[in-house]
């Protein structure tokens, strides 16, 4: 199903590419801005089996699209910018906007300097188990776990369930499933004891995924002091929140927040809801996000901005850097809205 969707993604961006189509829709559907999300920045790996590879870009593309905006003549922007221009429906020049989730490293290594070189913010979403260095990164714990395995071992839906991982493709199939299986398991302790044990199963060290991939509160301190740096805040332990009590939802939000005001001294305005899509990020956490008093919250939604964007702004919507088409044909899809369109079904605001 995931090859499939993937298939049809990589057709409709080169379809709407070599069709000129995204050329005659750009003024119908690029809307008044884009936010660009992004998780790490990094030059690109050989290794076969990487499953968590949509979530990474490598600096050369980050390098490509900046470039286009610029030829575009379109502003690239601060979250907080974003805000103000929203907020005055100030719609006289489009403008884009780029965040990155979690706080990788990475970030700071490959992304910020590639910034700097246009004079581009950036804003940075923290989950601040993360940054305390005991995050649960599972899906790179499970990517971890498959990797070093030839055959993996669960109990899926109460069947004692033996996956082959002795290939490239029968990795990536493994993970499909144990990942699907993973996100729908009702609770976060569910998902902690199932990766836990296929961690111990397997000689992964969880523990030291946060520590080594994420910045600690120290160097966010050093990172967040330069002036294209924005920190939003990204919930305590990164957990679904559609699938938390109210309390415990709201506590994510403002706990995770305060955490990072306490650590780096500033106030922090911005979130991004963990995983963000339709299941993890809804009409209450919208609800919950302003009434937190966040000035805006980020989805993974698929959309442009458009004016009317401004009416839900703890629901915005962004344009995924998917680190599976890095070809910069895709570069003036993305910014047609073309490709969010088709994927979104032609809405100008989703937030339901
Ligand atoms: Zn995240």
């Amino acid at each position: 199903m995931k090859q499939f969707r993937s298939n049809v993604i990589r057709a409709g961006l080169g379809a709407l590419y070599f069709t000129g189509a995204h050329y005659l829709l750009r003024p119908i559907l690029s809307g008044v801005g884009a936010i660009f999300m992004l998780h790490h920045v990094r030059p690109q790996r050989d290794a076969e089996f990487q499953p968590n590879r949509h979530l990474e870009v490598a600096p050369e593309f980050l390098h490509a699209m900046l470039s286009h905006l610029r030829s575009l003549g379109i502003d690239i922007i601060a979250i907080d910018e974003l805000h103000r221009r929203m907020a005055e429906r100030n719609f006289s020049r489009r403008f884009a906007c780029f965040t990155l989730d979690d706080g990788y490293r990475d970030n700071r290594d490959f992304a910020l300097p590639v910034m700097r070189e246009f004079d581009a913010p950036l804003a940075v979403y923290v989950a601040s188990d993360f940054a305390d260095g005991i995050g649960r990164l599972w899906w790179i714990a499970l990517e971890m776990a498959i990797a070093r395995a030839d055959t993996i071992e669960a109990e899926i839906d109460g069947v004692a369930t033996r996956l082959d991982a002795s290939t490239p493709a029968a990795k990536q199939a493994a993970f499909d499933r144990l990942h699907d299986w993973l996100r729908a398991l009702p609770g976060e302790h569910d998902v902690r004891r199932e990766v836990t044990a296929l961690c111990a199963r397997h000689g992964v060290d969880e523990t030291a995924i946060s520590r080594d991939l994420c910045m600690p509160w120290d160097e966010l301190k050093v990172f967040a002091a330069d002036p294209l740096v924005s920190i939003g805040a990204h919930s305590i332990t990164h957990c679904n929140l559609a699938k938390q009590s109210e309390e415990i939802a709201s506590q994510e939000m403002a706990v995770g927040r305060a955490r990072i005001e306490e650590a780096l001294q500033f106030p922090v305005l911005h979130l991004a809801y963990p995983y963000g899509d339709r299941n993890a990020a809804g009409p209450r956490e919208f609800a919950l996000a302003r009434a937190a008093g966040f000035k805006t919250a980020v989805t993974t939604r698929p959309g442009m901005l458009f004016p009317e964007s401004a009416d839900y702004l703890t629901a915005l919507p962004r344009v995924s850097l998917n680190g599976n088409y890095q070809d910069t044909r895709v570069l003036p899809v993305l910014t047609s809205g073309a490709a969010t369109a088709m994927w979104n079904g032609f809405r100008r605001v989703d937030a339901a």
